[in-house]
């Protein structure tokens, strides 16, 4: 049996995913601990290999592992981190972005504060940054702590760092940066990388020639894991916030709305994030109320009322305001109306976002998986099937880890699938 290996390194932990062949889950395993500090990542990584069952390991052909976006650090000569790594919200890149707006193209996705180029700038200014000679993000580490070879990362982790998805390769003007450092080499996410080093083959029961992919980053992952793969078919995450991935023949961007598209193969994967969503539905009822209230609500009858729902002022996708303030009233006596009232805007919101990334020229939208908290919410289901007037079904799978190991099957199985997802 052939079997593949996905690891998901996300915001709120660490998962790993063994798949069989047809995409079957063979294994799950997690780890469990209450926080996934840095220092923890690599101890992190031997237990989950160390949980998988013994004669599940001895099959497993490929391992690809995904990590959050722009968390990225410093390393040495052999691999050591020479400082703690920064995690994906550090907003410490903050104070360099002036001197970022110089170089980059104006609106460039690494212009922000958290992007890894930030990061890497903010970090070149440190006094640690003398010991450092290789810049990667999270996932290459991790990768690296596998295959030993160092320097090596995937279009999708690289895409915040300025690489040029399009031309594949990094631009002129981040030369200028002039920054001391191996930027790592950029290949197509799950691209084998090399195999396993023997001792960890050895010390985990691995075949000697098990591969080592390039990786990808979590929402990627989780995008992989929907099932959506041909242009037209989008993925809604309805979470503590609305966002909406879409794939599309054509790339979009347009920053004053957040818009921006990672390489996916020979397509492209667009998509915005609105600051609605499941954190303001918990504001007002608990996850027992949001079910039983949505029950008793009729999807085919559309509520009237008009909100923007909102914790504070400003959205940016899909529409761009700063000061765009929340919009929750009227608010009738009954819950179940006002819960009614929600969900409709909600999906309104959604379906407009759909609306503006074709409107920018992505394809149409021709089925939307669901992801997220609200994705088991059947009424709600109906009533953005009523907005986007195209099938909503569930995610086949919403776990990052089991996306990636897609991705280390796509690539690595007699490379028959070789441009599949990436
Ligand atoms: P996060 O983005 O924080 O990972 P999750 O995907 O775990 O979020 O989703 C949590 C959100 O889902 C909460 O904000 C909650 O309000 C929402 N939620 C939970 N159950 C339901 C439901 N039945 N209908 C709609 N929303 C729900």
């Amino acid at each position: 049996m052939d079997l593949y290996l996905g690891i998901d390194y996300g915001t709120s932990g660490a998962r790993g995913v063994v798949i069989d062949e047809q995409g079957k889950i063979q294994t799950e395993v997690r780890y469990s601990g209450q926080k996934l500090e840095a220092p923890h990542w690599k101890s992190t990584l031997w237990s989950l290999l160390a949980e998988i069952p013994e004669p599940l390991r001895r099959e497993i052909r490929a391992i690809a592992i995904n990590g959050t976006s722009s968390t990225v650090l410093l390393c040495d000569g052999a691999g050591e981190p020479v400082a703690a790594p920064l995690l994906y919200n550090d907003g410490r890149g903050a104070v360099v972005l002036e001197q970022l707006k110089k170089v980059a193209p104006p609106n460039h996705t690494v212009l922000s504060a958290t992007s890894s180029l930030a990061k890497l700038l903010w970090m070149s200014q440190q006094s640690f940054f003398s010991e450092a000679r290789y810049f990667l993000h999270q996932a290459d580490w991790l990768a690296f702590l596998l295959h030993g070879k160092l320097g090596i990362s995937d279009y999708h982790n690289a895409l915040k760092l300025g690489y040029d998805v399009e031309a594949l390769e990094y631009p002129e003007w981040l030369e200028k940066l002039e920054i001391p450092i191996q930027l790592p080499t950029v290949l197509a996410p799950g691209t084998p990388i090399r195999e396993i080093r023997p001792d960890i083959a050895s010390q985990f029961g691995l075949q000697k020639d098990c591969l080592v992919c390039a990786g990808t980053t979590d929402s990627i992952a989780a995008f992989i894991a929907s099932g959506a793969e041909s242009p037209g078919e989008a993925v809604t995450s309805l979470g503590s916030t609305l966002v909406l991935k879409l794939l599309s023949h054509t790339r979009i961007e347009d920053a004053r709305y957040g818009i921006y598209s990672h390489r996916f193969g020979d397509l492209w994967l667009t998509g915005g994030a609105s600051n609605t969503g499941g954190a303001v539905l918990r504001e007002f009822f608990n996850n027992a109320e949001l079910a039983s209230l949505s029950q008793e609500i009729d999807p085919a009858t559309a509520s009237n009322l008009d909100y923007y729902p909102l914790l504070k002022a400003g959205d940016r996708f899909p529409i761009n305001d700063p000061n765009l303030p929340p919009r929750l009233t009227p608010r009738p006596a009954a819950p179940r109306e006002f819960l009614h009232g929600l969900l409709e805007s909600m999906a309104r919101i959604e379906a407009r976002g759909y609306e503006l990334l074709q409107n920018l020229g992505a394809n149409q939208v021709t089925r939307v998986y669901t992801a997220g908290g609200g994705a088991t919410n059947s009424t709600w289901n109906a009533i953005r099937q009523r907005h986007l007037k195209v099938p909503v079904v569930a995610s086949e799978n919403t776990e990052a880890a089991y996306g990636t190991a897609l991705l280390a099957k796509a690539k690595a199985s007699n490379h028959k699938n070789a441009k599949k997802f990436t």
